[in-house]
């Protein structure tokens, strides 16, 4: 017998109410993560696309609950965004990141660079950036080894705010990245009002390359406005030779995808730059 409208009703209400309970016990094992030991960081490698040896890397937040297996970052990360959890989580990052990264640097003897992914709220806390760049004096990291990696989103709330911890950051040193450029608004006039180092240009726009001649000239635009604002380009999402090779001859300074190398552990990143 099909279902009458008041029951489809209900059976809405149970999912939803269901799935918010779902949602919530998530966030409970995640508030515990990181004292469990049950948080890491993998590093994918960032390829010089003009022959420098490799150096730099993207810190990636990975998850391991031992009852759920791997918990997918999109799935988290929104979770922890919407709870405030972030500020915590975000802070972890950041100091595992730094700590790995000067790590890496004394193994190598490089000038290793960790990029590290920034949420909104972290920068429309007052107090968070200070406390980073104290930390970088604290631990003898130079604040250039690391990258700030944001999106447009960061501009939706307390938009002077966040300026204002951008420009903070950037003064010290460390370099801000636009992360998925093309995606979203891609609104320009915040190029022009941010201290943005490099673009990262959204995996949608590289793989959209090898078929689509309108794809090859958003991205040729895109990184022509890119270097005559000063700015690098990092392709993002590079996955097949075709890719690797458009966005080498279109003058991309950067290239980061499965191509190139996949997220690694700290240790496996030790080896790639000892291989390298
Ligand atoms: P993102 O910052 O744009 O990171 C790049 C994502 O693309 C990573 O997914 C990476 O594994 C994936 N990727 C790299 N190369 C390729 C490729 O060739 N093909 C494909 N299909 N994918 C590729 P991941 O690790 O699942 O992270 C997803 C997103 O989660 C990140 O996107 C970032 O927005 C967010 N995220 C990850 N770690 C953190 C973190 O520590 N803090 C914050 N706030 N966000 C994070
Ligand atoms: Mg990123
Ligand atoms: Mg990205």
């Amino acid at each position: 017998m099909p279902a009458s409208p008041a029951s489809r009703a209900r059976q809405r209400a149970w999912a939803a109410r269901r799935g918010h309970a779902a949602q919530g016990r998530l966030l409970d094992e995640l508030r515990h993560a990181a004292h469990r030991g049950q948080l890491q960081l993998a590093y994918q490698p960032i390829h010089a696309m003009r022959g420098a040896a490799p150096s730099n890397f993207e810190a990636l937040l990975r998850w391991s609950h031992p009852l759920l297996g791997d918990v997918a970052p999109e799935r988290f990360i929104a979770l922890a965004e919407h709870s405030g959890l972030i500020l915590e989580l975000g802070d972890w990052v950041f100091h595992a990141a730094a700590a790995e990264c000067a790590r890496l640097r004394a193994a190598s003897g490089r000038a290793v660079r960790v990029g590290v992914n920034v949420s909104p709220l972290q920068l429309a806390s007052r107090s968070t950036v200070q406390l980073w760049l104290l930390h970088l004096q604290d631990i003898g990291l130079p604040p250039d080894a690391l990258t700030v990696e944001i999106t447009e989103r960061v501009m939706l709330h307390h938009p002077e705010a966040v300026a204002r911890q951008l420009q903070l950051l950037a003064e010290a040193g460390v370099r801000i990245a636009l992360d998925d450029f093309g995606t979203g608004y891609s609104n320009l006039a915040m190029l022009g009002q941010l201290p943005v180092h490099a673009l990262k240009l959204d995996r949608s726009i590289t793989q959209g390359l090898v078929g689509s001649e309108r794809h090859r000239t958003i991205a040729r635009s895109i990184i022509g406005m890119a270097h005559g604002l000063r700015m690098q380009v990092v392709a993002e999402g590079v996955e097949q030779t075709a890719q690797a090779a458009i966005t080498h001859e279109m003058g991309c300074d950067f290239a980061q995808g499965y191509w190139y190398g996949r997220p690694l552990s700290a240790a496996q990143a030790e080896q790639w730059l000892r291989a390298a």
